[in-house]
């Protein structure tokens, strides 16, 4: 409708000077940040979102609410729907689109592949020829993650380093995202950045992640489950603050290279990049857990239990200096930090101490 393309021009529209950027995945945990920060700065932001059912669509819309309240307009719709992303590139000249919307988390892949393969890749694909038709072609910054480096044993992981044995169906589908991004970037001069997150955790943070799920349960009084190796040490991740993130998203946006391909042809080689963000100090889950007790007041009841094979891998450690020398990423929050700001937000959202009994 009229009005619904007047949003839309309105919400793109940056300050002189400033990025147009499509954000998918908006109504995420990292997608709401990363557009707001946008906003801020004064880069036109359109969000695009599914709002599907993977976890709580009342968080997803919450951050949407603030998303609109921070002049931020979120469609609904599902970045495979051909006839919306056309519509959106007729109407708006974006200059980036900062891809974000993937089904994520390991573990769900046991119950929903077909998802994995919808959104991860089918949905990428769908992204991707949208900006090759496009004109101009957008600049594209998407995520990719570290479970990439799957089963490799050698840390930390840098870029350079085999990718080749994914031990989840999520990380086969990031590691096809990454191909798939080599493809566009050779034939059509799409200039492409996939960046390899590293755990992120914050607030408005996703509710299946561990150190969500066990405030909750910690709270409740209930156990929590620790997964331990075969050398009786506990899984370890490289936990990385979302402001971390987001500064490392801005940075790889702002280097980000204009493509060179027009009208579906390339005229000369585009940029395609693909950077670590994490940061650089792997914590045990073990550790996480006594950081939460000490915040929460709470003394966690631990089941440990075998790592099952169903995806995790032991541990996770990024290699940062590809990101620091290109774009100054530097992360500067540590767990401890970060967690606190988590559990501000946690018991402020849940209105914990006020509604104690009632959820
Ligand atoms: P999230 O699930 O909170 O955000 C993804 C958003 O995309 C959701 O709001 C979802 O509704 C939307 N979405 C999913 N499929 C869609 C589709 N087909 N069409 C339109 N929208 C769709 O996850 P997040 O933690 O914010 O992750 C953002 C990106 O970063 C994802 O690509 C994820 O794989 C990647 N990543 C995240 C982490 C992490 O620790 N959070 C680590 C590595 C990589």
């Amino acid at each position: 409708s009229p009005q619904w393309e007047k949003r839309v021009k309105y919400s793109a529209r940056p300050r002189s000077g400033h990025f147009s950027v499509l954000v998918t995945g908006a109504a995420g945990f990292v997608g709401s940040h990363v557009s707001t920060a946008l906003r801020r700065r004064g880069d036109g932001v359109v969000g695009l979102d599914n709002f599907n059912a993977y976890y709580d669509p009342s968080l997803k819309r919450a951050r949407q609410t603030l998303l609109e309240q921070n002049g931020v307009f979120v469609i609904e719709g599902d970045i495979n729907d051909n006839h919306l992303l056309k519509k959106l590139f007729d109407i708006v000249a974006f200059t980036h689109v900062m891809h974000l919307a993937a089904q994520a988390g390991v573990r769900y892949a046991m119950k929903n592949p077909g998802s994995y393969v919808h959104s991860n890749i089918a949905g990428l694909v769908s992204l991707f020829e949208a900006c090759k038709s496009a004109n101009p072609q957008p600049s594209i910054v998407w995520a990719s993650s570290s479970s990439v480096y799957g089963l490799n044993s050698k840390v930390p992981f840098s870029e350079k380093d085999q990718t080749d044995q994914p031990a989840s169906l999520y990380a086969a589908t990031k590691k096809a995202g990454e191909e798939i991004a080599h493809t566009y970037n050779h034939i059509y001069g799409l200039s492409i950045t996939g960046l390899r997150f590293f755990t992120v955790y914050g607030p408005w943070g996703r509710p299946d992640m561990a150190y969500f799920f066990f405030t909750k349960d910690m709270l409740k009084g209930k156990p929590i489950s620790v997964f331990q190796g075969s050398n009786n040490k506990s899984v370890a991740r490289d936990f990385t603050y979302i402001d971390d993130i987001v500064k490392g998203c801005l940075g790889a946006l702002d280097t980000a290279e204009k493509s060179t391909g027009s009208g579906g042809k390339k005229k000369k080689d585009a940029q395609l990049r693909v950077f670590n963000l994490g940061n650089t100090s792997p914590v045990p889950v073990t550790k996480l857990v006594s950081i939460l007790e000490k915040l929460l007041k709470v003394k966690a009841k631990i089941n440990v239990l075998p790592l099952p094979r169903n995806g995790d891998v032991m541990f996770t450690h990024a290699n940062i200096s590809y990101a620091r020398k290109e774009f100054g990423y530097k992360p500067t929050t540590d767990l401890q930090m970060g967690l606190q700001k988590f559990v501000n937000w946690y018991l402020d959202y849940y209105s914990i101490s006020e509604k104690k009994n009632s959820w």
